[in-house]
């Protein structure tokens, strides 16, 4: 891996949220251009070593693939929370059987307004 590269897994790996190519460029002490970020984003998804995921926007949020998270996306102010429960895998074998499908992967997050904004209204 490039020296990018290898700094942006480490930024994505040390995040608990899913973080997309702006905040990387934002982080304290850390200096390529926009556009080597990207480079480096799509490598590394297409290398299946990170995913992403988005939600309003076409804005893409990177995270580790070997994390299996799901999303809480405040619509209001974009605030992205991140929780592991999963219920897929009872929904799967049925769906699967169902299209006769081999189902790989999802992604599933829930949309709504977070506390704080709730607070503000
Ligand atoms: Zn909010
Ligand atoms: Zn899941």
């Amino acid at each position: 891996m490039t020296k990018w590269r290898k700094a942006i897994w480490d930024i994505l790996k040390n995040s608990k949220k899913p973080l997309c190519a702006e905040e990387i460029y934002k982080i304290n002490g850390f200096k390529p251009n926009l556009s080597t970020i990207y480079r480096a984003l799509n490598y590394l998804e297409k290398k299946n070593i990170i995913s992403s995921v988005s939600f309003e926007n076409s804005t893409k949020y990177f995270f580790p693939k070997e994390r299996h998270i799901h999303f809480l996306y405040c619509i209001k102010c974009g605030n992205i929370e991140v929780f592991n429960e999963c219920t897929a895998k009872e929904i799967k074998m049925k769906i699967e059987k169902q299209f006769d499908y081999q189902i790989l992967d999802h992604v599933f997050y829930f949309k709504g307004i977070c506390k704080k904004c709730r607070e503000e209204e």
